[in-house]
């Protein structure tokens, strides 16, 4: 699932690529998200001109000079493909963005589960997100106090986007292997030690990440997620993994004793 990292990784394209061209078309290719936006809606996209593009959290926010804002959402897959406008569709393709220069941006998603939809001018957009786990000026106390108003483990926590946005399973894992956490170590019992080491954890992983994308190269190893039966590159112990609230959590048993 592509998490802040990729998403961000997303963002340098349309940066790159679509930050001030103007909408020549937008098509919705697939019928999940032709139901999500009318198409006397998506008509109305011709003309109007990308003024700046934004993430918050894994939401990809796209700015029009009218007011209106594009949000796309990968969700569980899916990446941004920029060439150009005549040429042959690529496989899972969802929807297109035809550019002013000749260009597209094709949404690509094999799973078929990303989002797609137009913003009024006029309308609140409230993601009900939390903090940005990319944010320098997000405190270790800021978290601390948010994980003492937790019930529940650790783990679960982490993936919570109200508490804060950006992280999904493999970061949360690869966080707390770092921090040397238990993923099953209630939240609010995380002494200001524990605390502080997280949050520099949580820094250190999406840095490290931020600009690869693990769906597509190696650039990123990972220390624990997706690691099962292999050993723990800090002590040379198997590393584990249990289902915890329905999503896999990889561990080592030994840094991360409860
Ligand atoms: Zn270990």
């Amino acid at each position: 699932m592509p998490e802040l990292p990729e998403v961000e990784a997303a963002m340098a394209v349309l940066r790159r690529r679509a930050k001030g061209r103007a909408i020549v078309r937008v098509q919705l290719l697939h019928p999940a998200l032709q139901r999500r936006v009318r198409p006397a809606i998506v008509r109305s996209l011709a003309g109007a001109r990308i003024a700046r593009v934004e993430r918050r959290g894994k939401h990809q926010l796209l700015h029009l000079d009218d007011g209106r804002i594009l949000h796309v959402h990968f969700r569980m897959n899916g990446d941004w493909e920029h060439g150009r406008a005549d040429a042959p569709l690529p496989r899972f393709a969802r929807a297109v963005i035809e550019l002013d220069d000749g260009k597209r941006l094709v949404l690509v998603d094999s799973r078929a589960l990303g989002t797609f939809d137009v913003h009024a001018a006029d309308a609140a957009l409230d993601l009900g997100l939390g903090p940005d786990a990319a944010d320098r000026e997000w405190t270790a106390a800021q978290l601390g106090a948010a994980l003492a108003a937790r019930r529940g483990p650790i783990k679960p926590a982490l993936l919570d986007q109200r508490l804060i946005a950006g992280l999904g399973n493999i970061y949360a894992a690869e966080a707390l292997w770092r921090a040397r956490i238990s993923p099953f170590v209630r939240a609010s019992t995380l002494d200001a030690r524990q605390v502080r080491a997280l949050r520099s954890a949580i820094a250190a992983v999406i840095k490290r990440a931020t600009g690869s994308r693990y769906t597509d190269d190696d650039t990123v190893s990972l220390d624990v997620y997706d690691r099962e039966g292999l050993v723990c590159r800090r002590c040379g112990t198997t590393i584990e993994r249990v289902v915890q609230a329905g999503r896999s959590t990889y561990f080592c048993p030994f840094c991360q004793k409860a």
